[in-house]
């Protein structure tokens, strides 16, 4: 695609100087109409609301993209350091309410909807929810662009532009069936295809070695099979400061040439076959959370992202400072979002050898003052390991690179260690043993000037256990950023009555400095202020009440505790543990125990890994458990189990403004951070925890009157793993007998023989990982106090005030801000007007 496609005489600015658009309602309805009756041709004849949402958000479209260029003007007039958070994964959710609130015109669009008859509930709904991720790590990498944009950090975000999303979940008879989620059917207008900025890929092939004019040993990467990566830019607008910020997702496809041999030799057919091949590459996400899966199509899709980004940012380079790159590292960081993008540390250090000529000592000074690496989970089985073998024929160049990165690094390490053979083997990039594997956790460690963790305690274990090897060699490189979430989604447009009366009590400026929600301390007491809260909380409730709705149609008594766990299906999520809280309840009720009682509705929701055996189990469990308790007449409204079907960002939107408890339940030491967790709190909900991942933060902030902690502590969970004996602890416990006999008799699967076997044996094995078991009286005590508390209405509102008061902490906004100063160091650069 030629580049420059203007006439010579005419001047540039010819075309792309444009009048400001109006933000006013006028101005939003007259391009609605224009975009509805000719863009998409449609008039009153049109039934669908589709057309409406699409011509509503062209509109608005249209207003992020002027300020978008004026970002990249300012950007590009600054030449400053850039930051670039590679992602495998961006669980954007939806667009336009956000576009809105960002922009700074909800007010005018909502009555310039008002007047064209819309309403603006109805065509946010329309829109599909881009569910291009799975679930903690995706949503986290959102938030951050989100706050990058907020503080007017150049950052852009590179991730791939999957064709299928997060599957739809579907419960049939109990059981998770996965749908495909085709979420660009209806097109996507929020995204901007730019061809003119793809890039090649190679795969395969094999490399040739050979000496250039000035005597140096060059490799080249031939006979390959290259695909074509092709960006498509959505603009991430920060909160109300002129900053459009870009993410950037690649698509797959064919090369031009792709079917030149083939078509000469008369096989057409065969040719445009190819053309599959290549698009297969970002054809559909990996549902799998915290799991490696050694899938070629996986290892494809990490190197698509890492050669094509960085091609990108490398292109950029060379355009302003030609092949000069001694400014490179000063200029230039690249975040990898776990360890998926790892394989970007032996790209660069190709590219930059291979493709421009440097020599190997100074493209690894570039690397390494370049990378940066942030890890997400302590789960062993979550560390990417790829066999050799699939390594040498998918990317046998970086196999080269690989093996030269660790001879380096190995001898590194031996002269520190002298003879200690085995730390080599322990820390060698390449595993050995019946195949060899090459780890790419340690790829990132060796390759990056920053490690981090999550939160604190994740950081902590980082050091002490995972990597503990790398950091007795680097201690320097290791750092902790607590993980946040964005406050403007995850309270102002997800939650605008309580948002409003925060707002009127102590101005706006948390929505932008969200430790100002300090101030909200004092009004913890107030009795009209405890009265508003309750007001807005109770119809946030309501809201949730509908929105389940469409899917069970069960009588919920507003004044019912919401206790509330939503999250992916894991074993080490504990999902299990909280359905033997509910079962013990309902036992409690059977047997009359119900003085004081204390209602509840106990909503369960969240996807399990279609290859996820024991999760898919768990969730038929809490389906026929609900089943039999709602259907209960003993029960009534005492007691209500409900499994929250699809849960995804918009879903969590409506969730986390209706629960008054936080289940936050993992294995201590299992959970690196959660987030979930910081969205209940932000909007007024109390938490049940461990003492793990950002749980421990939680709870220094909001202290610990306003927390329900219970279970074992990370040591206490190394230790009591030693002498661990369910059947034991069971034995002791009459009410955790009483349950475990219902599950045992068959109580809740009484025609589905032997299905729940697998979750009892799991649960009463001495090598449960999850030690779901010993947890289980501490749990159950602690729900105790969870229910007195709650009948102590005013305690409660006190409580769930001074909650969302010190949520400060867990803004993205902070998060990010340390990233900047402690690792990336960018100048923040106001949008040029
Ligand atoms: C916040 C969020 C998560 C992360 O939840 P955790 O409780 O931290 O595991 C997962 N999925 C969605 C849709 C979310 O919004």
């Amino acid at each position: 695609m030629p580049k420059r496609q203007f006439k010579k005489s005419q001047p540039k600015t010819e075309i792309t100087k444009l009048p400001g658009l109006g933000m006013d309602t006028g101005g939003l309805k007259d391009d609605f109409k224009r975009y509805y009756g000719n863009r998409l041709g449609r008039d009153e004849n049109c039934a669908s609301l589709h057309y409406a949402y699409e011509a509503f958000s062209l509109a608005i479209s249209d207003r992020l993209i002027e300020r978008w260029k004026k970002t990249y003007n300012a950007y590009k007039q600054a030449d400053s350091k850039m930051a670039y958070y590679l992602s495998m994964e961006f669980l954007m959710g939806r667009t336009l309410s956000n576009a809105m609130l960002n922009l700074g015109i909800d007010e005018s669009a909502k009555s310039a909807l008002y007047d064209l008859g819309l309403e603006l509930e109805e065509l946010v709904e329309n829109e599909p929810d881009a569910g291009l991720g799975n679930g903690g790590l995706g949503r986290l990498a959102a938030c951050f662009i989100d706050s990058c944009a907020t503080l007017q950090l150049p950052v852009t975000g590179y991730g791939l532009r999957y064709e299928y999303g997060m599957f739809t979940q579907l419960i049939v008879n109990g059981e998770q069936v996965e749908k495909p989620d085709h979420w660009l059917r209806n097109g996507n207008v929020w995204e901007i295809e730019r061809l003119e900025y793809k890039q090649r890929i190679k795969f395969g092939g094999r490399t040739e070695t050979h000496v250039d004019e000035f005597g140096r040993k060059r490799v080249s990467w031939v006979d390959t099979h290259d695909v074509l990566a092709v960006p498509f830019d959505t603009p991430v607008p920060g909160y109300q400061n002129g900053t459009v910020n870009t993410l950037r997702l690649w698509k797959a496809t064919a090369t031009e040439e792709f079917n030149l041999d083939e078509f000469n030799a008369g096989d057409y057919a065969e040719s445009v076959a190819a053309k599959n091949t290549a698009e297969n590459i970002t054809m559909v996400l990996y549902p799998n959370d915290a799991n490696e899966n050694g899938k070629a199509l996986r290892l494809k899709q990490q190197y698509l992202l890492a050669s094509a980004s960085l091609q990108d940012v490398l292109e950029r380079w060379i355009g302003r400072h030609g092949n000069d790159f001694s400014q490179f590292a000063a200029k230039n960081c690249f975040q990898l979002n776990d360890t998926h993008p790892s394989i970007a540390v032996a790209e660069l250090m190709r590219l930059l050898i291979d493709v421009y000529g440097l020599e190997w000592y100074e493209a690894w000074l570039i690397t390494r003052e370049t990378m940066a690496y942030t890890n997400h989970t302590l789960l062993p089985e979550a560390l990417e390991r790829w066999s050799v073998s699939l390594f040498r024929s998918l990317l046998p160049r970086l196999l080269e690179i690989i093996f030269q990165i660790n001879a380096d690094f190995l001898t590194e390490v031996s002269a520190r260690w002298p003879g200690d053979i085995d730390r080599q083997r322990r820390m060698s990039l390449i595993e050995e043993g019946h195949e060899q594997h090459v780890r790419m956790a340690y790829l990132a460690i060796v390759g990056s000037f920053s490690v981090n963790g999550v939160a604190e305690l994740h950081s902590k274990l980082l050091q002490q256990g995972l990597f503990r090897d790398f950091y007795e060699l680097w201690p320097e490189k290791f750092n902790n950023k607590t993980n946040g979430v964005t406050p403007r989604r995850w309270l102002a447009s997800c939650n605008p009555d309580l948002a409003e009366l925060i707002t009127e009590t102590i101005g706006g400026g948390w929505l932008t400095d969200l430790t100002q929600l300090k101030k909200l301390e004092k009004y913890a007491d107030d009795k009209a202020f405890q009265k508003r809260w309750q007001e807005v909380r109770l119809n946030a409730k309501k809201r949730l009440v509908d929105y389940k709705k469409a899917e069970h149609d069960i009588d919920v008594n507003l004044d019912a505790l919401f206790d509330v766990q939503v999250k992916r299906i894991h074993e080490y999520k504990r999902q299990l543990l909280n359905v033997l809280h509910v079962i013990h309840l309902y036992d409690r009720i059977k047997r009359g125990d119900t003085a004081n009682w204390t209602s509840r509705c106990v909503l369960i929701g969240g996807k399990a890994a279609p290859g996820y055996f024991m999760a898919k189990r768990i969730i038929k469990l809490i389906n026929n458990v609900s089943e039999v308790i709602n259907n209960d007449p003993m029960v009534g409204d005492k007691l209500k189990l409900i499994f929250l079907p699809n849960y995804r960002v918009s879903g969590m939107e409506k969730i986390c403004p209706g629960a008054d408890l936080s289940e936050q339940i993992s294995t201590a030491g299992k959970e690196a951070s959660g987030t979930g967790n910081m969205k209940f709190m932000m909007n007024g909900a109390l938490t049940i925890g461990t003492l793990d991942g950002a749980n421990i933060e939680i709870r220094e902030e909001v202290g610990d009157e306003n927390f329900f902690l219970f279970g074992l502590t990370e040591q206490e969970v190394e230790e009591a793993r030693r002498h661990y004996d369910p059947v034991g602890i069971i034995e002791a416990d009459e009410d955790l007998k009483r349950v475990m006999n219902l599950l045992e008799m068959r109580y809740f699967n009484s025609f589905e023989p032997d299905i729940f076997d697998p979750v009892i044996a799991s649960l009463k094995s001495p090598y449960d990982p999850w030690m779901t078991i010993a947890d289980f009286r501490s749990f159950v005590d602690a729900q105790r106090r969870v229910e007195e508390a709650y009948r102590d209405q005013e305690r409660w509102t006190r409580m769930s005030i001074l909650n969302c008061a010190a949520s400060g902490k867990f803004s993205t906004d902070r998060t990010i801000a340390d990233y900047n100063n402690e690792i990336w160091k960018l100048t923040p650069i106001p949008a040029l007007d």
